[in-house]
């Protein structure tokens, strides 16, 4: 049998991620355009990205600096997000290209940011990235530092707080991870409450293939989609990824 090829597997999922993104906001009382569907295009290819967004997504986000940077040119016209682990050094790369980066998880990366963009002189939107389940493996700000340094990180020009960003641990059950994204409403809540200057909690980022529902149903108004929209990730075309 002839393997489908990653557009047919695209169109295939799209409509039945649409619907449970719909399900999913209906039973956490709002509707499926407060949702935003970024597709993680890591390992994709540019043809597929492009009839992606031709398709409907909005939404993109890359992980890797190298892959952004090569596919970026030719990205039919969207919203591009970076998604990955940044470190300083890449900061000036990536900045004058992206929207919203998801994934700041120092105050040296934030102060880095920052900096970039008053060279370019524009504001560049950042998520801060918890580390909810406290995994030695994972990057990200703990829980009950994530207020100080947020107001740490509120005072640097250049840059907005929009919210909050997290990768529960991989499970088998999206039900085990429930409880992280309880732990992150909570705090996206409280840090909102507080109504720190230069921050506002807008974007709660969570969810990925195998537990997007569960997200959607605790909070999330973000997620990020990668192999529930385009299958299987082929890391022979693009070298070995996260
Ligand atoms: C790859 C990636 C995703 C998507 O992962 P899937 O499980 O394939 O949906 C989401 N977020 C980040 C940060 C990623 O690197």
């Amino acid at each position: 049998m002839k393997e489908k090829s990653s557009v047919e597997i695209f169109d295939r999922n799209y409509s039945e991620i649409k619907k449970n993104i719909k399900a999913a906001a209906e039973s956490a009382g709002k509707k499926y355009e407060d949702i935003t569907l970024l597709a993680a295009t890591k390992t994709v290819d540019v043809e597929t990205i492009n009839h992606a967004i031709k398709s409907g997504i909005e939404y993109i986000g890359e992980n890797r600096v190298q892959e952004f940077l090569s596919k970026r040119e030719e990205y039919a016209p969207c919203h591009k997000h970076f998604i990955g682990h940044l470190q300083t050094n890449k900061v000036k790369d990536i900045v004058p290209y992206v929207e919203l980066i998801h994934s700041v998880d120092s105050v040296h990366l934030a102060k880095e940011i920052s900096k970039v963009s008053l060279k370019l002189g524009k504001v560049t939107d950042i998520l801060l990235e918890i580390n909810i389940a406290g995994e030695e493996s994972k990057s990200g700000f703990a829980p009950d530092e994530v207020c100080e340094k947020l107001v740490e990180i509120s005072k640097f020009e250049g840059i907005r707080i929009k919210g909050l960003m997290a990768i529960p641990p991989i499970c088998d059950k999206p039900e085990e991870n429930e409880k992280y994204f309880i732990r992150m409403r909570k705090l996206f809540i409280d840090i909102g409450a507080k109504k720190i200057d230069n921050s506002s909690m807008e974007i709660l980022s969570m969810g990925m293939s195998d537990d997007y529902m569960t997200a959607i149903k605790n909070g999330a108004n973000m997620v990020r989609l990668g192999t529930a929209l385009f299958g299987k990730r082929d890391y022979t075309k693009t070298g070995k990824g996260v």
